[in-house]
């Protein structure tokens, strides 16, 4: 299925072609200070996704292995993407609450668990990983 979706003003929008019909929550600390609450991602090839209004996207290098992008007029979380050179460079996490219509898109798998706040949790049979099960996965070798 093709996707679509947009920064709150506008100014940016996508478009995903091949979309996944699933997404996955994180729960680290990064990823709550930046998106305000708790970051859903869905994962796209760089090559799926053609971003309109790029000129109105800013990055920001949150660590050193990616970048967040974000609304310069509206602040919204746009998307994560992994920087790191290896397997996964370039690939997307775009903000799932930019989505048009997110309504059959199923969340599978929640990241960083360890790092959940108690105060809230999510409903539903996911795969769950702590930050070191994630490193373990996805760190570039030395
Ligand atoms: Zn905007
Ligand atoms: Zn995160």
């Amino acid at each position: 299925m093709d996707k679509s979706g947009s920064c709150l003003c506008g100014a940016v929008s996508y478009n995903i072609a091949n979309a996944s019909d699933t997404c996955g929550i994180c729960h680290c600390d990064m990823c709550r200070k930046w998106s305000g609450g708790v970051y859903i991602g869905y994962q796209a090839a760089a090559d799926q996704v053609s971003f309109n209004g790029d000129e109105h996207i800013t990055t920001y290098a949150s660590s050193d292995w990616a970048e967040r992008g974000f609304c310069k007029t509206c602040g919204t979380s746009l998307f994560y993407r992994v920087t790191a050179q290896g397997p996964h460079h370039g690939q997307l996490h775009i903000g799932f609450g930019t989505l048009d219509d997110p309504s059959d898109v199923r969340a599978n798998e929640e990241i960083f668990i360890d790092q959940k706040p108690d105060s809230y949790s999510f409903a539903g049979d996911t795969h769950k990983m702590t930050a070191a099960e994630v490193f373990a996965a996805f760190a570039p070798p030395d």
